[in-house]
């Protein structure tokens, strides 16, 4: 059970799983007070992150249940605290990842707060005062300005929604790999799910060459034609593998469950770089071969900073780079879990909190 500070006196409408199950019900609780940092959020619409389901059946062996899940939110201000500078009431705004961080050390200091070793989540994390954080699948939340950014005018608010997590975990290592800088370069996405098929927009948008490398045939012509991917291969199809060997510079793998990272290395040339984000609850296979024949390297990478999550918004407004959202209202929030566990999503579903778009 959360514990809860006799400040926390705002009740909000929510929705929660109790259990490994995962099932989803409506669950009331409470939220802190809009201290002197803090806006209040009318929350608008939520993503269906993978790290929902990852969270909600416990896949990780972490969850704190009840737990509210949703970390991809966008919203409009209703309150803004004394100290707190850079928003207004009526502020189109979005929340990611992240709730707090010690604000003191190398890594907060250097805008890279996410790399924080105090960094506490915007669900299933416990923030300052004790109490466990409640994500965005609820009508209303109390964010620390310092982890809120601005939507542009531009982007709706739906199809903005997953920019805050899937958006932001695959900017972020794009441009430590020098992808915004430098066009031209030979781009690879393993798995055309939420992070994917917006890592596809990106990487297009940003002058290269992409291939997608994919389970899923069926997937090939939108990722062709809607997403503006070059090239697709079948990743069980070791021919089309073996056509790819050596021609990518660097790849972003999203994938969400256990598989090997061999055949996905062979495709990169000698010096190319992987950048694994994607969180499978088992071990992912690293065979040593193809990493020293090709001097390769494999690294991870964590969602991204606040001021990176802003410029990431901003690089979005410009190319006008939006998801490609599947709008449920909450009571399918059960029934896009499944589906999502089934691979079944074109690319990310949004749930619609505030009951303002006709669905
Ligand atoms: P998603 O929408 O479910 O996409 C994952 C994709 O992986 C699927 O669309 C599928 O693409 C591929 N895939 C699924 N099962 C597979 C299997 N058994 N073998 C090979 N490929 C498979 O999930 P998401 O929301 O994009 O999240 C992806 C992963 O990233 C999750 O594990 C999530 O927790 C993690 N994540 C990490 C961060 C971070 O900060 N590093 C942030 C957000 C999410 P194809 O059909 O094209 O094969
Ligand atoms: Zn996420």
């Amino acid at each position: 059970m959360a514990l809860e500070t006799p400040n926390h006196t705002q009740t909000v409408a929510g929705w929660a799983a109790y259990d490994s199950s995962g099932k989803i019900a409506p669950y009331i609780f409470k939220r802190r007070e809009n201290g002197v940092n803090d806006v209040t959020i009318q929350v608008m619409y939520c993503g269906v992150c993978h790290t929902d389901l990852h969270h909600v059946k416990d896949d990780w062996g972490i969850t704190m249940y009840p737990v509210v899940p949703g970390h991809e939110i966008t919203g409009v201000i209703t309150k803004v605290g004394s100290d707190v500078k850079n928003f207004k009431l009526g502020d189109r705004v979005g929340v990611g990842c992240l709730a707090a961080s010690c604000l003191e050390c190398e890594f907060c200091k250097n805008s890279q707060e996410n790399y924080c070793d105090q960094i506490q989540f915007t669900y299933n994390g416990i923030f300052w005062d004790g109490t466990i954080t409640y994500g965005g699948y609820s009508d209303m939340l109390v964010a620390d300005h310092r982890y809120v950014v601005h939507v542009p005018d531009n982007l709706p608010m739906d199809a903005a929604a997953p920019l805050l997590c899937a958006g932001i975990t695959v900017f972020s290592p794009m441009k430590d790999c020098q992808l915004l800088e430098s066009p031209g370069k030979k781009v690879g996405i393993v798995g055309l799910g939420g992070l994917g098929h917006v890592a596809v927009k990106m990487a297009k948008a940003f002058g290269h060459q992409v291939t997608v490398i994919s389970t899923s045939p069926s997937k090939e012509n939108e990722a062709k034609q809607r997403l503006g991917a070059d090239y697709f291969l079948v990743s069980t199809d070791a021919k089309q593998m073996q056509r790819g060997k050596r021609s990518l510079d660097v790849i972003l793998d999203t994938v969400s469950a256990k598989h090997s990272l061999g055949p996905i290395l062979e495709l990169l040339k000698v010096n190319g770089t992987l950048v694994v984000v994607g969180a499978p609850d088992r071990p992912i296979e690293l065979p040593s071969f193809p990493l020293i024949f090709g001097k390769r390297a494999v690294k991870g990478s964590m969602t991204g900073g606040m001021k990176e999550t802003q410029e990431m918004m901003d690089v979005c407004g410009k190319h006008n780079i939006t998801c490609d959202v599947e709008l449920i209202k909450p009571d399918k929030i059960n029934e896009a879990l499944d589906r999502l566990a089934r691979n079944d999503v074109r690319y990310r579903f949004v749930i619609d909190i505030a009951g303002t778009s006709k669905l």
